[in-house]
């Protein structure tokens, strides 16, 4: 016997059914009868869930990844401990509590909310003080069990374990040490343990993704107290006896990255079992194979739960089979982390190309890959052989196709030098060479690109993608939308304007659509957070541009008007980011084909005119590893492909980049080192606390603190944006500032734009004049030496 699971599935629903039925609960005000609709709900697709691991052939249908909004709240509800500042009775929580608490309610803001480790999807941040107490929660979890097992399942429960729920919350009101609330944390888990070894659950999987992180000695030291604790029999019963009262066995379970530098630690560790991810750290295995104990189970994670890819069968069974000769029915096949990542049902994708789709598995395909490797382990691949088959002929077709290697890219990238990773002048003597051309205000003004995605745009699209809308048709409409957001913009008076987005549906999808290599789904959903949803392009091959992407709407924008139109591009990081990415080479290669790919549109972009192009990088931040020791070479490739993107202009034309969703506080070197000479970043949420870290990182070229938060509907007036650019000033030589919001506008309203923008540009103007008689009195110099200017900004302001 080899045990076949995984580690979780997606809760959304292969039709997103879970998003659509919270939004109905959510519109109809939460009502009861709302609410039942939505239980239902739940319940089909728990249901569906199992019986499509069970069909899929697991032995063990995985019950606790379940979660009406976010699995991290759901354990805080569970062990007691949710944000005390609600005021709820933590073992009564209500359903419509539990929402309050993710997107707050009239009395208090929602908890906040981050990205669950490197991934896309984002947890609901816990809170913790001093007052903080863990007890009985919810007993929702206990009642999904007993839903599983009424279903004839064997029931393996997942929960966010003890070390990773309290790392991953925030420490509040003077609490010095989340540690300090382990003891009552986990006498809150035994007793959920307890009641599980009460309804006969074997198994327990702990999920401990924070041992793939830099851990801090004390965060070791508490993993051995904590299993310690959470192993102990409760109510007595020798090692390996049947029956109630026992609590079940732990697996604990890493993802995300390599363990084995604590494997001494993992090891000493009463627990029954260990997944280790084979997909993001195949090495490990050789390590765990070495120190895991014989007899406790080792989980391994060989089938990817964070892409899309088929796995290579005899590949992996090639990696196990020694395993499993060695340790027998002690070797559990699983997927590297939970499905949560990629999306339900490739059956659902009716119209992908078929020759592609044959390369791709979601989590209803990767389940039965993990129950056709553990077969393949106990029975021989014989018994399984048409399925090795066709993985065998997907993986050789990949290997050959003229849809992924495209030659004519690998001869570019192969030919790139360093010079090409390089603007010609240093940034000086482009700044001069700028402001000759385009003669600027001091403290110029813009936006980030996109302008409100207002209905008749979408409609618009719409129709022209369902064949509604001829290519004319729609080339005046959208046309119509640019002409409309230019004239906005000049009657703001900004300074430099954009064509405002209307075409597109997605910043990385738009490119997605017309770069080879990419492909988009129709239902390749996965869950960003609550009822939210993205669907990442698959960059299966290549990447090639075979015309311009952008150049004629840029141009047609700027036909408009005599202001600079920035041009409007997605960087390749972001684009490698937020996509499932091909696996068959390293992920620095397909930026930098990406890179290629962009640096022929600035180049084309140039060409018709544009001088100033804003290359978008988002992600940056997000992309970097988890260890600290993988950051540098992370940040280095990241910055090559950026450059390799941005640097083959001339000096006059002005590459812009711009930057929100992170705190930058710490990767700000690898910014500079883009060379971008202007990037406009988002600092508003923070205060500009961002700006703190300007008193010493000198950043050397132009920058755009954000002065209005665009991701609130609330309009900021001209006093309050003036003060943020003055604040700016103490930090920013005037100089080299711009002002601008701290992202695009898609999702406000005009009506919130218009007197957003007016304000803003009112507030430059006002600092600009204040910065110009405060001039005439000092006669500065006109150098762009930072120091002194940012000491006169100050001086005039204050
Ligand atoms: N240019 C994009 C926009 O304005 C940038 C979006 C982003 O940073 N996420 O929408
Ligand atoms: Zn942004």
């Amino acid at each position: 016997m080899s045990t076949a699971h995984v580690l979780g599935f997606p809760r959304i629903g292969a039709h997103r059914e879970l998003k659509f039925a919270l939004e109905a609960y959510w519109r109809a005000g939460m009502t009861p009868a709302a609410e039942h609709d939505l239980i239902e709900t739940g319940r089909a697709l728990r249901l569906a869930n199992w019986r499509a691991q069970r069909d899929a052939g697991l032995d063990y249908v995985t019950v606790g990844d379940f979660a009406f909004y976010d699995h991290v709240l759901s354990t805080l509800a569970l062990v007691g401990g949710p944000p005390q500042r609600f005021g709820f009775a933590a073992h009564e929580l209500t359903l419509a509590q539990y929402f309050a608490l993710a997107r707050g309610n009239a009395d208090q803001p929602a908890m906040e909310m981050t990205k669950w480790f490197d991934t896309n999807y984002h947890y609901l941040v816990p809170e913790y003080s001093p007052a903080t107490t863990f007890g009985d929660g919810v007993n929702w979890l206990f009642d999904e069990v007993a839903e599983a097992q009424a279903a004839g399942h064997r029931v393996k429960v997942a929960l966010v374990g003890p070390l990773t729920l309290l790392w991953l919350g925030k420490a509040r009101d003077g609490l010095a040490d989340r540690l300090a609330l382990l003891p009552s944390l986990l006498a809150a888990y035994r007793r959920v343990l307890e009641r599980l070894a009460e309804q006969g659950v074997e198994w327990v999987q702990m999920d401990e993704p924070l041992f793939a992180l830099d851990l801090p000695p004390a965060w070791l030291a508490a993993a051995r107290e904590a299993y310690a604790t959470l192993a102990l029999e409760s109510t007595g019963g020798a090692e390996g006896t049947e029956g109630r009262g026992q609590t079940p066995r732990l697996l604990l379970a890493t993802c995300f990255g390599d363990v084995s530098e604590h494997a001494g630690l993992l090891t000493s560790l009463p627990v029954d079992g260990l997944h280790i991810d084979l997909v993001r750290a195949p090495a490990q295995l050789d390590a765990f194979v070495r120190a895991w104990p014989a007899g406790k189970v080792l989980s391994c994670g060989i089938v990817d739960g964070r892409n899309v890819w088929r796995n290579d069968l005899d590949a992996s069974f090639a990696r196990l089979a020694a395993v499993h000769e060695a340790r027998g029915e002690a070797l559990w096949v699983g997927t590297s982390c939970s499905l949560l990542h990629v999306p339900v049902d490739l059956a659902s994708e009716t119209k992908l190309d078929p020759e592609l789709r044959d390369w791709l598995a979601f989590a209803t395909q990767k389940a039965r890959e993990v129950a056709v490797l553990a077969t393949a382990l106990q029975r021989g691949p014989a018994t399984v052989a048409a399925e090795f088959e066709a993985s065998r002929a997907a993986a050789q077709a990949r290997r050959t196709s003229t849809r992924i290697h495209n030659p004519l890219v690998k001869r570019r990238a192969e030919a790139l030098t360093d010079n090409d990773a390089h603007r010609t002048s240093p940034y000086a003597q482009r700044a001069a060479a700028q402001r000759a051309r385009f003669g600027l205000p001091l403290l110029p003004t813009t936006t980030i690109g996109s302008f409100p995605q207002t209905p008749a745009i979408r409609a618009a699209r719409a129709a022209y993608r369902e064949g509604r809308l001829g290519h004319l048709d729609y080339l005046e409409a959208m046309r119509e939308h640019i002409r409309f957001a230019v004239g906005k913009q000049i009657g703001y008076g900004l300074d430099v304007l954009v064509h405002g987005e209307a075409e597109r549906n997605d910043m990385v999808e738009y490119f997605g659509e017309l770069l080879w290599g990419f492909a988009i789904t129709d239902h390749g959903w996965v869950q960003s957070y609550g009822s939210r949803c993205v669907k990442p392009p698959l960059i299966y091959g290549d990447v090639y541009a075979p015309e311009p992407m952008t150049v004629g709407w840029a141009a047609f924008a700027q036909s408009l008007t005599d202001k600079p139109v920035k041009g409007m591009l997605t960087g390749p990081v972001t684009m490698l980011q937020w996509s499932f990415v091909r696996d068959d080479q390293p992920r620095a290669q397909t930026a930098l084909q990406i890179a290629l790919a962009l640096r022929l549109e600035t180049q084309a972009l140039e060409g018709a005119g544009i001088g100033m192009i804003q290359i978008d990088e988002p992600a940056l931040r997000e992309g970097l590893p988890l260890k600290a020791r993988e950051h540098a070479d992370y940040l280095a490739w990241a910055v090559r492909a950026f450059k390799v993107a941005s640097s083959g202009v001339a000096d006059d034309t002005q590459i812009h980049t711009h930057m929100c969703y992170s705190e930058f506080g710490d990767i700000l070197p690898a910014i500079a080192a883009l060379d971008a000479d202007v990037i406009s970043i988002e600092t508003t949420r923070s205060n500009m606390e961002l700006l703190d870290a300007f008193e010493t990182f000198n950043y050397p070229n132009e920058i755009g603190p954000s002065v209005y938060d665009i991701h609130s509907p609330r309009v900021p007036d001209t006093n309050e944006m003036a003060g943020l650019i003055e604040r700016a000033l103490r930090r920013i030589p005037a100089e080299r500032l711009w002002v601008n919001p701290d992202c695009g506008l898609k999702t406000r309203d005009w009506d919130q734009v218009d007197p957003a923008l007016r304000a803003m540009v009112e507030a430059a103007k006002r600092v600009r004049k204040a910065l110009g008689e405060a001039r005439k009195i000092a006669r500065p110099s006109m150098t762009d030496k930072g120091g002194c200017h940012a000491k006169q900004g100050k001086a005039a302001i204050a």
